[in-house]
């Protein structure tokens, strides 16, 4: 039987694994945020003239991996995967959540990150993750999402071990008000620690608010398009020596520096 493809955490996110789409592709409410990388060519195209929302501009955070051709086919080739185990059945969702726990079997990680690139881009798929996250209660999993419509409809089948955070910023975000008691974790992009302290909003560097109570930022980072306002404020971050985005070996560094 062929399996899923995992990752084991990355530059920002130790000690998970991490389950990716294609970026764009498999993100049916992306908005400002839409990048597409061509699965055959690898180019970018991310002038893909959305609506803006009134939220930061910016370029996809795990899109220009897939420049990269390994990373690219192992993303198309779990999408690829997860549909064939959709389609085969009449329960879907089943066998899509029979595929995912097979495939997370030989994995000891007990956390699982649901896309760092990718989305749930049917409610059949939700339901499939939710049926994995009932199906393994001794692994937490959690995910950021544009896909507001579906955690709406299934917001009473979400088990207490699947944590979602909405990423706003999609082409759904109209969804959130006056639900905020449902949508209670949400993620905002912005451009300097200044735009997140006037908001009043914690920067996550490490996922940990994808499990608190509420609202957070996230600074924008990455490979952003030159000229855009997202690369100038990279690059003035740059210059006044701040945060511009996540390595690997800083992190390694970090993880060894003794207290
Ligand atoms: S929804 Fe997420 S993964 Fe999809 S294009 Fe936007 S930022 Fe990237």
């Amino acid at each position: 039987m062929s399996l899923l493809k995992f990752s084991h955490g990355n530059a920002k996110l130790a000690n998970r694994l991490i389950f990716n789409l294609p970026a764009g592709y498999a993100c049916p409410a992306a908005g400002v945020c839409k990048t597409l990388v061509d699965r055959h060519t690898g180019k970018v195209n991310d002038n893909l003239a959305l609506p803006h929302v009134g939220v930061a501009d910016y370029r996809c955070f795990a899109a220009m991996a897939e420049t990269r051709p390994n990373v690219r086919d192992a993303r198309w080739y779990n999408w690829d995967l997860l549909k064939d185990a959709m389609y085969a059945s009449y329960e879907g969702a089943e066998s899509m959540a029979d595929l995912i726990i097979s495939s997370l079997m030989p994995h000891k990680e007990d956390l699982v990150r649901i896309h760092e690139s990718g989305d749930f881009w049917t409610e059949l798929y939700l339901m499939a993750w939710i049926t994995v996250a009932r199906k393994e209660p001794n692994r937490t999993f959690y995910a950021y999402t544009k896909s507001l419509n579906m955690w709406l409809n299934l917001a009473s089948e979400i088990p207490n071990n699947l944590f979602l955070t909405a990423s706003i910023g999609g082409l759904l975000d109209s969804l959130i008000a006056g639900r905020e008691s449902i949508f209670i974790r949400r993620a905002y992009v912005v451009y300097t620690e200044e735009e997140a302290a006037a908001q009043g909003l914690e920067i996550d560097h490490d996922d940990s608010h994808c499990f608190g109570d509420k609202p957070f930022a996230l600074l924008v980072h990455g490979s952003q398009r030159a000229g855009s306002a997202a690369s100038k404020a990279i690059s003035l971050r740059k210059k006044a020596g701040g945060f511009t985005g996540y390595n690997i070996n800083k992190r390694k560094a970090k993880a060894n520096v003794k207290i």
